[in-house]
């Protein structure tokens, strides 16, 4: 017995040393990303499920890492967090996507609005949050309303005062504010009332079983309901079959965004697809 101990000790820690490693190597090389160009912003597709048309999308960054190749964002955000680097990674995000915009704008493709991604530390920690995306729209000659910053209900939650005078300095200038991973926060929905914000996004872990759980059915019309009733523009992520798409679209949801239209894509591929006409 006291071998088997040690054996699945030795297991465990050698388990341990892998994952911190790999933890190490990405801490270690995600300055360097920056200064070596090495993220990549993808876009999926967001779709109106009335016109079937592409209304935007949502930036999703990658970083292609010299040695370990495409690294997922669920990998590495949670260290730039840590590591305080999420700042820059936000500023690299807003700038990346405003030139991506201005490109588009002189091409003239109709690319509506995108969204992205920002952490809550953004609005904890940068004071001057409404000032630095100002400064990068004016830079490109990008019009706010062509922008929308996802926040999740959960970082929401964390400083929620702070949080909500930011979001309403956005909002004033016309950003549009959107609550990510809705129905997974576990908070109160009376925050909803006082709250600067367009759209609510429905959770895939939601929109999953949306046609075998008749739990996740109700719980999906009634924030489909819920968002309507306070105004509010509703969106299922996740999207993966044509029967989930027919449960949104006979339930009012307003847009959709998953797999069964498209993954998230290099730049290039969304230009195709909106040039193309590709719709629902
Ligand atoms: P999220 O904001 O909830 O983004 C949606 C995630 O779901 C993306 O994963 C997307 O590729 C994936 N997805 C979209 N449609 C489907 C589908 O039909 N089926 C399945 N199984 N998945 C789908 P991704 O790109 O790996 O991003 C993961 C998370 O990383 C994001 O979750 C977001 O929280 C974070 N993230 C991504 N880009 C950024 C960024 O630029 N800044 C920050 N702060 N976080 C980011
Ligand atoms: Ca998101
Ligand atoms: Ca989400
Ligand atoms: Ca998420």
């Amino acid at each position: 017995a006291k071998a088997q101990g040690r054996n699945s000790y030795q297991f465990y820690s050698s388990q341990l040393n892998t994952q911190s490693s790999e933890h190490m190597a990405l801490a270690n090389s995600l300055h360097q990303a920056f200064e070596q160009n090495e993220f990549r912003l993808h876009y999926q597709p967001l779709l109106d499920l009335k016109t079937k048309q592409i209304v935007g999308a949502e930036a999703l960054i990658r970083w292609q890492h010299p040695k370990l190749g495409l690294v997922m964002p669920g990998k590495f955000i949670p260290i730039a967090e840590e590591t305080g680097l999420i700042l820059r990674l936000g500023e690299f995000v807003i700038t990346s996507v405003c030139q991506q915009l201005q490109a588009w704008q002189q091409k003239g493709l109709p690319h509506g609005r995108i969204a992205i991604n920002l952490s809550g530390q953004h609005f904890r920690l940068q004071d001057s949050l409404r000032h630095t995306i100002a400064k990068i729209l004016r830079d490109y000659n990008i019009s706010p309303i062509h922008l929308e910053v996802e926040l999740t209900e959960s970082e929401i939650m964390q400083n929620s005062d702070r949080t909500i005078q930011v979001l309403s300095e956005l909002r004033n200038i016309g950003i549009h504010i959107a609550i990510d991973d809705f129905g997974t926060g576990y908070s109160s929905l009376s925050y909803l009332k006082h709250f600067p914000v367009d759209t609510l996004k429905i959770d895939r872990c939601f929109v999953q079983d949306v046609t075998t759980d008749r739990h996740d059915a109700a719980i999906t019309i009634a924030m489909i309901d819920l968002a309507h009733n306070l105004s509010l523009n509703v969106i299922a992520e996740g999207v993966e079959t044509e029967e989930q798409l027919a449960f949104l679209t006979q339930n009012g949801c307003d847009r959709m965004q998953g797999y069964l239209f498209s993954r998230p894509v290099p730049p290039e591929e969304f230009e195709k697809m909106v040039m193309g006409g590709k719709h629902l």
